[in-house]
């Protein structure tokens, strides 16, 4: 999937009852035209399909938050990636820190659903982060080059995988890292992403953590960013789309 930059995506996580689901998807389409980047949400399983049913034709891409390392079986409460796509999705969010560090995710395991993903026929949105403890003790750098390491699956391309960093104590405090470290954390990256795979130097890595309207333009002029993953500001449609016209 060649997605246009600069890629603004927003993670509604366990926020959206369906009545809720419906005036935010909405306001997005009724905002939108037809975008020249490329905008996606992710909302909430349960108003999935409404809200991919709700957005067909605008240009709005829907994602699911998650998914199971396996297709289907005996997995009570999960949700799979093929189930993902049958709803409506055509990415899905893995390995954001609230499911690694909230839900003790390990690498193997998020390597495992992106590989799900990729067989379902989604764009995985890959997340890695290092949470404050490792930042104040300046090994941001290595923890990234980990979890890449560590979850980037074997054969993996730049048109199947973006890569999403989003510094854990970042994420809905408020807090950012400087542009200079944001810079700096996104070439060690791309650099790693050269070695793992073959279009390394294609792969879309956007940052994510207490990104706003007002900060958004900035960080996306940031030599290396190619757009943003947002959580709390992507709830109101006033506020996602001042970030999507910041880009
Ligand atoms: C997120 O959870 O992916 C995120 C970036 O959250 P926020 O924008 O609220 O910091």
């Amino acid at each position: 999937m060649a997605l246009a930059r600069p890629i603004v995506f927003g993670n509604w996580k366990m926020h959206g009852l369906r009545a809720e689901a419906k005036a935010l998807a909405g306001g997005l389409a009724e905002r939108v035209g037809r975008p020249s980047a490329t905008l996606g949400v992710f909302p909430p399983a349960t108003v999935l399909a409404e809200v991919a049913a709700q957005l067909a034709g605008t240009g709005i891409l829907v994602g699911g938050q998650d998914c199971h390392d396996k297709p289907k079986g005996a997995f009570t409460g999960s949700i799979s990636a093929p189930m993902l796509k049958d709803a409506g999705a055509v990415a899905v969010i893995v390995g954001h820190s609230e499911r690694r560090h909230g839900l003790g995710e390990t690498d193997a395991l998020v390597r495992a659903k992106v590989q799900a993903a990729l067989e379902a026929g989604l764009l995985a949105i890959l997340c890695i982060g290092e949470t404050e403890a490792e930042w104040l003790e300046g090994r941001t750098l290595e923890v990234l080059e980990r979890q890449l390491d560590q979850s980037w699956p074997q054969g993996a391309s730049a048109a199947r995988v973006v890569v999403a960093y989003e510094p854990v104590w970042a994420i809905g405090t408020g807090r950012t890292p400087t542009l200079d470290d944001i810079g700096r954390s996104h070439a060690a990256i791309r650099a790693r992403l050269e070695r793992l795979a073959s279009d390394g130097d294609k792969v879309a890595i956007l940052y994510g953590g207490s990104v706003k309207a007002d900060n958004a333009g900035a960080i996306m002029a940031v030599a290396g960013v190619d757009g943003v993953l947002v959580g709390g500001a992507s709830l109101d449609p006033d506020g996602f789309f001042a970030i999507y016209r910041a880009g």
